[in-house]
Order: C-alpha cells, then sequence, then structure tokens
C-alpha cells in the first residue's frame, strides 16, 4: 500500500529552464544561474508539467546551487530565481498556485569559497537527500514516484531515495524534453479499461488531400504509441483532422495529442513550410524575449 502521493522530481537546470545553452554575460560563471531575469523555460517545460500534474503527481523541483558556495549568488538569489520558476509554472486549475508544490536546493560544493557552504552535503546530487526530504515534508510515497534529469546524477539521487530506477527519466533522444517524458509516465500509470480521445483540427483543410501527409501523421502515430507503451486503439482521420482514442484517463490522449501534435508539426513544416495543425497558445516561456 502507498503510504502516500506519488510525485514527478524534476531537476531545474537544463530541465525545466535553459541554462548552459543561455548567452554568456560577463563575470558570471558558465551553469550558474541566479538571476530571475535570466530563467526561460525550455520548449515543453509548461504542457509537460501541466499533463503531470494533470495525471495526479505532485512536481518537485531539487537542484544543486554550487553557485552559492561558489559565491556566485547567495541563497536570496536561488531563492528569487526558483520563485521565477514557480511564477512561470502557474497552475491553470489553482488561481495563485503553481504546478511546482516545492523547490529543494542544495548550496553545499566541496570545493567551494564561501566557509559555510564550501562542503560535501547529504542533499547534494548524486546523493538521495533532497527526494528524502521532500518525502517526508510533503508526504510522498518513493516507490510509486518519478524522476526526470538531464544529468546521470538526478537518476542516482531518485534511486539512492527509493524511487525505481525504471521511473527515472533521464533527458535524451529518446524523451528529449519534459512533455516528451511526460508521455512515457502517462503510459506507465495508464491504469487498463478506461480510455479516451483526442481530436486536432487541421491548420488549414484540404491538407489530407495529400497522401503522404496522411501516411506519415498515421505513421508518427503509431510510432510514438510504441516508442511510449501507450496503447493506441484507435486514430481516424477524415477532412477536417484527426480522431485518436488510447487506453487510459483524459490526460494521456490529451499528452498524446500535443506530442503527436508536435511532431507532425516539425515534420509538416520542414518539407511544406507551414504547420499542419495550429499550435496552442505560447505561455509561460518567460524571460525578455517571451
Ligand atoms: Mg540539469
Amino acid at each position: 500500500m502507498p503510504t502516500g502521493r506519488p510525485a514527478v522530481f524534476l531537476d531545474r537546470d537544463d530541465t525545466l529552464i535553459a541554462n548552459r545553452t543561455l548567452p554568456e554575460v560577463a563575470g558570471v560563471r558558465r551553469g550558474d544561474l541566479c538571476d530571475p531575469d535570466r530563467v526561460r523555460l525550455l520548449p515543453g517545460a509548461a504542457e509537460g508539467c501541466r499533463l503531470l500534474s494533470e495525471s495526479g503527481l505532485v512536481l518537485v523541483v531539487v537542484t544543486n546551487q554550487g553557485v552559492v558556495a561558489r559565491g556566485g549568488g547567495t541563497l536570496d538569489d536561488v531563492r528569487r530565481t526558483n520563485d521565477r520558476l514557480r511564477d512561470l509554472l502557474s497552475d491553470p486549475a489553482r488561481p495563485g498556485a503553481s504546478m511546482i508544490a516545492a523547490v529543494y536546493a542544495c548550496p553545499f560544493h566541496p570545493e567551494g569559497a564561501v566557509e559555510r557552504f564550501a562542503r560535501e552535503h547529504p542533499w547534494r546530487k548524486p546523493s538521495g537527500g533532497m527526494v528524502r526530504a521532500a518525502s517526508i515534508e510533503l508526504g510522498i510515497d518513493l516507490p510509486t514516484s518519478w524522476m526526470i534529469g538531464d544529468s546521470a546524477r538526478d537518476i542516482e539521487a531518485a534511486v539512492d531515495a527509493g524511487v525505481p530506477r525504471d521511473s527515472t527519466i533521464l533527458l535524451d533522444e529518446r524523451a528529449p524534453d519534459i512533455l516528451s517524458a511526460a508521455l512515457y509516465v502517462l503510459a506507465a500509470r495508464a491504469a487498463g479499461g478506461e480510455q479516451s480521445t483526442v481530436t486536432l483540427s487541421l491548420d488549414r483543410p484540404g491538407a489530407f488531400e495529400n497522401e503522404r501527409v496522411r501516411e506519415t501523421v498515421i505513421a508518427t502515430a503509431n510510432a510514438l504509441a510504441e516508442r511510449t507503451g501507450m496503447e493506441l486503439v484507435e486514430v481516424l482521420l477524415d477532412a477536417s483532422g484527426l480522431r485518436a482514442t488510447l487506453s487510459g484517463p483524459k490526460v494521456v490522449a490529451l499528452g498524446f495529442g500535443a506530442e503527436l501534435r508536435r511532431l507532425t508539426n516539425g515534420w509538416h513544416k520542414a518539407r511544406h513550410g507551414s504547420n499542419l495543425w495550429p499550435e496552442p497558445p505560447d505561455v509561460h516561456r518567460g524571460g525578455d524575449d517571451a
């Protein structure tokens, strides 16, 4: 019997928000991000978090911030930066609240310059201290929880604390961002029996008159289901768009539709210069260029 709620633990830098790809700033060490104005959500982060949250998972960020030990920022800078992240991931279902239930940050680093923080610490990933602390403070059931991160130490921290290794996702080509990773989580959590549907409406009627377009959409849908373990019951195309039925609750179908839209839009844009389906409103990007 689970003793608490399942969570998905999320790494912060280069998982939820850009870090290594940000333009360099004079005087700031590459990889250090301690400025709320530089917080930019990565593609798929907001949509992926929404799907994970809707599927009943508690979202918890666990992040190493050795920048504090190095003297590149203060605890307050880290807190303000994390607050900005939480604001960008506001919860559409709960006005004023964030989808991120909590952020755990570890300011320690053994090679730090700030004496107070210049040591190893059980919270510092790959140790599982932050995940353990969250499980106690937020009532999280670790055996039914997940971890998504871009680094091996994210995975090891979760496993160290008691998250099953099978429930960890290292961002890679298979799952390059949180939206992609969320599909694997949703597929694994989808209980049998229930079915749900998602529809996508074409941006321009007539696009399916092109047989190659129709074939590509069907093939992409089947490949996506195969790759993620989602059970695609049926996919139907007509003149106005697509209707897909999957095993699992509505959030599974919504996630499938979101990723199918993204994949096939990318293909269609590269070949025909336009999207196949309208993109959703681009919210929650953050930063000056949002
Ligand atoms: Mg990272």
